[in-house]
Parts: C-alpha cells; structure tokens; sequence
C-alpha cells in the first residue's frame, strides 16, 4: 500500500530538521498553477515557490531545455568552460541592463557573493582601509539565512543562538532615505536594499525611495546593490522592482525564478567597474553555471525578454488589487500588492495567518502566512483570470467564517 499524505507527514518528523512547519498538504504532482497531492486532490498554487515558480510548474519551454541539456551535458565545473554560459551571460545581462554575470546557485549565495564583491570593491576602488568596510542595510530585511546573513537581520528568530555574527554592517529603518544618508559614511562599500521588502509582508516603500537611494549611493561614493531575488524576474508587472523607479542599480542580485523551479540558479549581475574586481581564485563555486543551470537560465530569460509574463504580471496584478480592495473591512485590515503580489493583512480577530492558510488550504487554494496575521499572495504568472478571481472567492469565503 502506498503511503497516505499523513503517513508521509508523520515519517518526516524523526529524520527532517525540523527547520520549517509547511502546511499539512502533500505535493506528488504539479502543472502550471495547480498542484495535486498523494490523494489526487487538486490546489491553486498561490504562493508559486516563494516566486521560484513565476512560470508556473513544469512550463514546457523551461521542461524542453531542461530535459535537452540532459541529454548532452549537465556539469563541468568552472575548472573548464562550457558551451552555454557564454549565452547565458549575454543574454541575462541584456535582459536586466547590466555588464557582468556571477553565477551561484541559492539566493543566500548570491547575497554573500554581492557583500563580498562590495567589499572588494571598497578597497580596491573607493580606497577604503583594510577590513573596514561597511554595508547599510535595511530594518526587517531578508536576504537568507548563512551566517553573515542572519547577521544583519533584525529578526530574532531567524538570528537567536546563531552568533557569532559577521560585523559590518548598519542597519536603518527601511524607505527612510534621511536615515540612510546619516549612516552612510567614508567606509561605505554599499547599501543593500530589496526594492520591495518580500518576507517582512511584501512592504511596498514610498514613491521616490528607490531613486533617492540611487541618487544617494551616487552621490556618496557607494553601491547600491538591489536584492530582486524574490521581486525580480517579472513578478511586479515589471522585469525588476527598480523598473518601476526606471533606476539602474550597480549591482542586482537574481535567484529563485532564474531557475524556472527546476534547478536552483542564482546570479550577481551589475557593472564592470564593480563586478570586474573579482580575479581567478578569489570567488567561486563548483555548481555555479553549470550548464544544466544555463540552459534552464537562459530559457527563463527567453521568456521575460518577451514581456508577456512583466504584462501579464501587471493587468493582473490589477485584478488581484481591485480584489483585495473590496475584501478592506470584511475582515482584511489593510494590504499592499505591486503586480501579482501581495502581503495581505487579516484582522487578527478571525484567525492568525496561520488559520487562515490552513482554511484556505482546506477551500483548494495553497499561500503561506508571514509573520502574525499577514497572508502573501503570489501566484505563477501562468494564472489566468478566473483562477485568480476562484482564489479572491476562496479568500473571501475564509474571512467570513
Ligand atoms: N533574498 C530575498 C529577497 C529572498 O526573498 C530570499 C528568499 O526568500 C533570499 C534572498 C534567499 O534565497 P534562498 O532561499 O534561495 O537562499
């Protein structure tokens, strides 16, 4: 006999870390927005991987490269080039208006690259002295979770009996561009920022911050390195957040859907001044642009260079606001979306943001909470209309009980 969802759930608990509580639904099967568990009941996908799955599951085209990259070669290490980085490359750093490509694979080996190259950057080219560089970053940020990461997080849980921790870094209150100013200083190598604050409940700064942090960072001598891991990549109804502010970063860092939810890819992407510091030895990574990763890479950036997927993103992202919008006072308090995003806060009165993943869950329809009552919302890109308006149906229905 095949094993149940709770028999398979009760197996996990002696041999899995118990680093995460996933809601109580077991994926054997999955396909553009719709996943279906070990019993064959069927889910709309409303969290789509944390936006690995922009594309949806298992979309053909990334399907199609993946399974002929197989075939052919999947890894030779940077010890030896290969024949699909070159493309690779080229062609991500058009899609984003960048120079230089870093390969990594997870999004938390992308930020570490960026601090490093920051770093590096500061006393080879601002002439900062030695091991004295600082990094601005952003209150109720989330950037990963190694150790120098957690170190910069104001997050107790996710930093608590970590230390010891990585210095370096200052922390200011997120969209306060007079805070940032007064941190910055002669040893500022970069402030780094995501352009919309993801797992803190999609926190959407004012109009002109982003602008102000690249005008900032200009005018002092510093980079803005913009983490896009989660925003990026079509989610906001643009090719990235910083779009929206038609800002350039000097360094922007891609994950998650870079690898089209088949293979984890990541990348430091930004300008030759800055990414050009790195010298043979310095940096690297076995698995980085591998060309399995490439070839599903490169096949995600196919799909963005349409804009279809940014558009898509956009008109109905404004069905997913409108949506929202009517549910204020019936039982949502407020919420903050940009494209097919959204961090949506529940009167705590009605359940925790837990609860109410799990009704919703119940109702077909799979989004995870995030911190107290705050549900986040951001399906495939692949969503048609209807699905998204079933979800808003289901959210409404949960609200009411
Ligand atoms: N940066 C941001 C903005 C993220 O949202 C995440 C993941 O949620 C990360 C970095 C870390 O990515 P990964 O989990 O692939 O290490």
């Amino acid at each position: 006999r095949s094993r149940t969802s709770a028999d398979l759930i009760r197996a996990e608990e002696p041999v899995l870390a118990h680093n995460y509580h996933p809601l109580p639904v077991v994926v054997a099967r999955a396909e553009g927005a719709w996943v279906e568990d070990v019993e064959g009941r069927r889910y709309l996908d409303m969290l789509a991987g944390y936006s690995a799955l922009n594309f949806g599951h298992r979309h053909p085209a990334l399907v199609e490269a993946a399974h002929r990259q197989l075939d052919r070669l999947t890894l030779t290490s940077r010890a030896f080039h290969n024949d699909r980085l070159a493309e690779f490359a080229e062609r991500l750093a058009q899609l984003t208006g960048q120079d230089m490509v870093l390969p990594m694979n997870t999004g938390a080996e992308a930020v570490e690259s960026g601090i490093k190259v920051a770093r590096k950057w500061a006393y080879d080219v601002k002439g900062v002295p030695a091991d004295r560089a600082t990094i601005v970053v952003a209150a109720d940020n989330f950037h990963g979770r190694t150790t120098t990461i957690v170190s910069f997080s104001t997050d107790e849980t996710a930093r608590s009996g970590f230390g010891p921790f990585t210095p370096g870094f200052r922390v200011v209150p997120y969209d306060d561009l007079a805070a940032l100013e007064e941190a910055v200083d002669e040893t500022t190598a970069a402030v780094l920022i995501e352009p919309i604050q993801g797992e803190a409940g999609v926190i959407v700064p004012r109009d002109g911050y982003l602008a102000g942090v690249r005008e900032l960072t200009r005018r002092r001598n510093c980079l803005f390195v913009a983490d896009e891991i989660q925003s990026g990549l079509g989610r906001t109804g643009r090719t990235l957040a910083v779009d929206h502010e038609d800002v350039e970063p000097d360094v922007v860092l891609l994950g998650k859907a870079l690898g089209g939810g088949i293979v984890p890819v990541s990348a430091v992407v930004g300008r030759r001044e800055v990414l050009g510091v790195l010298n043979p030895g310095e940096h690297g990574s076995t698995f980085g642009g591998n060309p399995l990763a490439a070839a599903v890479g490169t096949a995600v950036v196919e799909l963005l260079e349409t804009g279809e997927f940014q558009h898509r993103a956009d008109t109905l992202g404004a069905v997913l606001r409108d949506g929202l919008t009517r549910l204020v006072g019936r039982g949502v308090v407020g919420f903050r979306s940009r494209g097919l995003w959204a961090g949506v806060d529940v009167d705590p009165a009605i359940g925790s943001g837990r609860e109410i993943s799990e009704r919703l869950m119940r109702e077909g329809v799979l989004a995870k909470d995030t911190h107290g009552s705050t549900i986040r919302l951001a399906p495939p890109l692949t969503v048609t209309e209807d699905e998204l308006l079933g979800a808003l149906a289901s959210f409404e229905k949960v609200l009411a009980v």
